[in-house]
């Protein structure tokens, strides 16, 4: 009998994206900013606590504005892991700062906030720690360390919606955070993205320099009577129809999460015996994190041949992945970032892992088939 094929993630819809859709249209706006930009927009906030939400294009539209805010000058430090998306680096790297990575912690993959300060010189100006898997950095120590050396904090929380770190919001912690709302995060708009304004004095540069660099929105609110170009900016602003999918998927917020949630507990529960025979690590999340079931990795051991593990998965029908190839050792990291330190846990880590298929509606015999032929292939 043929196996099904399980696939590594297939975007879920809540079913009321089509309706918000035609609402828009049948409103007759549906450029950036209507009424479904600000419903999500007032959502995110009450949510997080962030003092302004701002929809983007992406998660990496919303770390370029944060970078731009920044108003850093060529040759400006700013802290981040090697293991993450090449957003988070690229952000700075247009404004001519550079990346100074830092290497991770062996429990949450996330920035090792006790490296840090080793990493800081003269021309650092800022921390850009990332939330792996939704959970959270250890953001008291970052915290502490932002203020102690005067350094801003841009949170990359682009898999963090819904997740908390000692019971504040991922991405409204920091001074600027972003959330990523692409297809593959837990709520999606196929492409879309938010900036979190926290530290209120940049609410109203982030606002500019999202609208191409005007007071537009200060127009559209009465507040002065034309509107011009103000600043550096371009253009960051998702339709209204890309904000009404979006709305739908905000709205299910709560469902979508505990969904995920129990898709990763049953892992966890599956995969415990693995752990015990010392065929893989599991993940860990520190009791003060809230996590929100974004993905569901294994660390496979040090002597294992990741790649042969991957390709026998797919024999069996079953799509897996690795994450990420870091920064430091890729050509782009190599010219315009430093490695502080030789990353080790970063170099070994990150050539262990796999992330196993993570999707609503994952049945369970499929979640479990995974982990019977991930033991199978392991346990050999
Ligand atoms: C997905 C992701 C991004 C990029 O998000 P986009 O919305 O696709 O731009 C950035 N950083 C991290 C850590 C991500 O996981």
């Amino acid at each position: 009998m043929a196996l099904e094929y399980i696939p590594f993630n297939r975007p879920y819809a809540t079913g009321k994206e089509h309706g918000y859709i035609q609402d828009a249209l049948d409103s007759r706006y549906v450029s950036g900013d209507g009424r479904f930009t600000k419903l999500c927009h007032q959502w995110i906030e009450r949510r997080t606590g962030c003092a302004r939400a701002l929809l983007t294009h992406s998660c990496t539209s919303a770390l370029d504005i944060a970078a731009m805010l920044l108003d850093l000058k060529s040759g400006d430090e700013v802290i981040m892991p090697s293991f993450t998306f090449v957003s988070t680096a690229n952000a700075f790297v247009l404004r001519g700062a550079v990346p100074v990575f830092v290497d991770i912690r062996e429990d949450t993959l996330n920035l090792d906030e006790r490296q840090i300060e080793a990493a800081i010189t003269p021309r650092t100006r800022a921390i850009a720690p990332v939330h792996y898997a939704g959970v959270g950095c250890e953001m008291d120590t970052i915290v502490a360390i932002a203020r102690r050396h005067n350094l801003r904090i841009v949170e990359d929380a682009a898999q963090g919606i819904m997740a908390s770190y000692k019971g504040s919001a991922l991405g409204a912690i920091g001074d600027l955070g972003s959330f990523s709302f692409h297809e593959t995060k837990n709520i999606m708009s196929g492409e879309g993205g938010c900036l979190l304004v926290n530290a209120p004095e940049f609410a109203q540069r982030a606002e500019i320099m999202r609208e191409k660099g005007t007071d537009r929105g200060r127009f559209f609110r009465g507040e002065v009577d034309k509107y011009t170009w103000q600043d550096i900016g371009s253009s960051y602003l998702p339709s209204d129809i890309t904000a009404a999918f979006l709305w739908a998927q905000l709205d299910q917020a709560e469902y979508i999460t505990g969904e995920r949630l129990a898709i990763w507990d049953r892992y966890h529960a599956m995969l415990a015996p693995l752990e015990q025979r010392g065929l893989l690590r599991r993940p860990i999340v520190p009791a003060d994190c809230g996590h929100n079931g974004h993905l569901y990795y294994v660390l496979l051991p040090q002597d294992a041949d990741r790649n042969a593990v991957l390709k026998k998965l797919r024999e069996a029908e079953i799509q897996a992945v690795f994450h990420y190839v870091p920064l430091h050792s890729a050509p782009a990291g190599m010219q315009y970032g430093r490695a502080h330190g030789d990353l080790a846990r970063t170099i070994d880590l990150s050539a262990r892992l796999i992330r196993l298929p993570f999707w609503i509606g994952l049945p369970e015999q499929h979640q479990q088939r995974v982990c019977e032929t991930l033991g199978a292939i392991l346990g050999r």
